[in-house]
């Protein structure tokens, strides 16, 4: 719900943070944290994040659109090429660029081509070093080194988005970067994700939790149809596509048990988000070819790309 009060502050500050990193590194778990809700799936399973998916901040004088991207890694199938290049090109839009690095995590090579294209792009970044909490701090030291060596890291942090060690310094950072502008947004908006395919994603995110492996990165949730009932509630309905015909027994589990508990924890997410109650029923449909198809792209905000 937007809603534009008298009392916004004349001078104001708008612009837009894009949030980078390889999978896993946290860029979901943070932009949840800054904007104070859940509006970005997360799970322990790398390549969660699908679309380009806008958190809105506004504290005192200053709105940020944080851009969460799916990550940056390897790209051979469709799709996961189409979300690399949404990812690239986010930063395009960005007043300011955040690189998330999992400091925990053994440096691959992924960083150093990370690195290579900023750079080419012509793009300087603030680095967040997180999960801090994982490690001790005499881990960090090469690591900060190494980045400076780069020579387009302008500022490091070092966060754990788990328990918030410098996510308020990180923040105010990224607000002083801020240019002077009117607000794009109402000082009330979290995100410019329509509801139903923000109530898709969370679906998405338990099939990532509740079913095994490889299943999840081949199936995907659509939204069909809301309707907002007269007693406040909402009647939700949407199509689980999977991409194999055994999935969708797997999926739906034995007698449907896999599917009900799906749905149950997908709606308490759903009714928490949407501050009342939610009815929300599930399809299961077996579609081979849905990731060759564009309009699950332009669904997704995604650019179709020709292989
Ligand atoms: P993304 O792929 O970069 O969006 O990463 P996610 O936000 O989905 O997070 C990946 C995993 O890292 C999840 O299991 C998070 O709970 C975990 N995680 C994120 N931040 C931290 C942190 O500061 N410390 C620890 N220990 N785990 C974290
Ligand atoms: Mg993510």
């Amino acid at each position: 719900m937007t809603k534009n009060k008298l009392s916004t502050p004349k001078d104001t500050q708008a612009g837009f943070v894009a949030i980078i990193g390889a999978p896993n590194a946290g860029k979901s778990t943070l932009l949840n944290r800054l904007i104070g809700q859940k509006i970005s799936i997360v799970s322990p399973k790398a390549q969660t994040t699908r679309m380009r998916i806008l958190g809105i901040l506004t504290e005192d004088a200053t709105q940020i659109g944080f851009i969460d991207t799916p990550g940056i890694f390897e790209a051979k199938r469709r799709l996961d090429r189409a979300m690399v290049q949404a990812a690239w090109n986010s930063l395009e839009d960005a007043d300011a660029i955040l690189l998330l690095i999992d400091a925990s995590a053994k440096q691959d090579k992924k960083i150093g081509e990370i690195f290579a294209e900023l750079t080419k792009r012509n793009k300087r970044v603030a680095v967040a070093l997180n999960k801090i909490d994982k490690i001790t701090p005499d881990k960090l030291l090469p690591l900060a080194e190494k980045l400076n060596e780069t020579g387009i890291v302008d500022d490091i942090f070092m966060i754990s988005v788990l328990n918030g060690d410098g996510v308020d310094d990180l923040k105010k950072h990224l607000k002083k970067k801020m240019p002077d502008s009117p607000w794009f947004f109402g000082e009330d908006q979290l995100s410019d994700l329509p509801s139903q395919l923000l109530a898709a994603e969370i679906t998405r995110e338990q099939l990532y939790r509740q079913l095994q492996q490889e299943l999840p990165y081949g199936a995907t949730v659509v939204p069909e149809s809301w309707e907002n009932k007269k007693d406040g509630s909402a009647v939700i309905r949407q199509t689980i596509v999977v991409a194999r015909p055994n999935h969708r027994p797997m999926v739906l589990g034995k007698g449907g048990e896999r599917v009900k508990s799906i749905s149950q924890a997908a709606r308490q997410e759903i009714e928490k988000f949407l501050g009342h109650k939610a009815h929300l029923f599930l399809e299961v449909k077996v579609d081979e070819k849905w990731q060759d198809r564009p309009e699950f792209y332009r669904m997704f905000g995604l650019e179709f790309v020709s292989l």
